[in-house]
């Protein structure tokens, strides 16, 4: 079979570099096309001198109608509202579209789905093995577990990370509500500050660090009377991530047009 002929959409942010230099190290998949937003200076330089990699003889530019037309899929991890309008193009064009981008609205879920009627989507908040194993163990944990075992989630990331709590943190904490049967959106405090009063049984709290240059740190606690259980894991280069989303593109290649996650992916659904 060919290579599957793929685009990095924000080929000059930190994942999109990354994600170019692991597609030119991977079998059966190549870059064919890079994009970026208008006003960022490394439009029409090459993306593999920007991944560090060499010339690719792929330049990064503004207008992704040509560039999707002649591929077969587009790996993003950019921002909600670009990929809200990647998903769009994508469709219209029938490629596969994996979509890492975190902050995403209901409404943006919304439009997602919509566009997923028409092409194969895979979009997850983390794409690393590791994590979504820990999504699996968490819902397990939270199952087993009742209600006097308070859940906290706590995760921390670099200083220039914009969203919060993280994807992932949000994943591990639908995880877990799944696992005890309820909704997150009913359960979960995202903030605490001043006199909150007592912990309402069956909460599911977050707390959110930054700084540095971290990765991407997450853990799970259970805190019990007597007795504590945490579930952790720590990524410590995001080439994973790049990994696991040029795994999904190969995997969504010729799909049936839906919306399917990693846990489809890696078999842990
Ligand atoms: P970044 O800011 O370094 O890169 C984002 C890139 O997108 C930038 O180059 C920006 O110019 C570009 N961009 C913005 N608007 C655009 C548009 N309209 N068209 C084209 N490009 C556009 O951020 P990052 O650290 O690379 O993270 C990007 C996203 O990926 C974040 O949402 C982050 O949370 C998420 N992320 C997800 C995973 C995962 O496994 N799912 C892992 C790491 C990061």
């Amino acid at each position: 079979m060919d290579d599957m002929k793929l685009i990095v959409v924000g080929a000059a942010g930190r994942m999109g570099r990354t994600l170019t230099r692991i597609v030119t190290e991977s079998e059966g998949v190549t870059v064919t096309g890079a994009i970026d937003r208008d006003g960022v200076a490394e439009i029409g330089k090459d993306a593999g001198v920007l991944a560090g990699v060499g010339e690719l003889g792929v330049r990064v530019t503004t207008d992704p109608l040509p560039l999707f037309a002649k591929a077969d899929g587009v790996l993003d991890f950019t921002v909600p509202a670009a990929t809200v309008g990647f998903a769009e193009i994508a469709a219209q064009a029938r490629i596969a579209h994996i979509i890492g981008t975190t902050g995403l609205t209901a409404d943006d879920d919304q439009r997602i789905a919509a566009a997923a009627r028409h092409a194969p989507i895979v979009k997850s908040g983390n794409m690393s093995l590791g994590v979504n194993l820990l999504a699996v163990l968490v819902r397990q944990a939270a199952k087993a577990l009742d209600p006097d075992f308070d859940i906290e989630i706590l995760e921390m990331h670099h200083r220039d990370k914009v969203d919060a709590p993280s994807g992932t943190a949000l994943m591990l904490g639908r995880a877990a509500a799944t696992g005890r049967e309820i909704e997150l959106d009913k359960h979960s405090v995202r903030a605490r500050d001043g006199i909150t009063g007592a912990r309402k049984r069956g909460d599911i709290g977050f707390a959110t660090l930054r700084g540095g240059s971290v990765i991407g740190e997450h853990s799970v606690i259970f805190a019990g009377n007597g007795e504590t259980i945490e579930l952790s894991h720590r990524a410590t280069d995001r080439a994973l991530f790049a990994r696991g989303a040029v795994k999904a593109a190969l995997w969504a290649r010729d799909r049936k047009p839906g919306l399917y996650s990693m846990a489809d992916v890696l078999g842990l659904g």
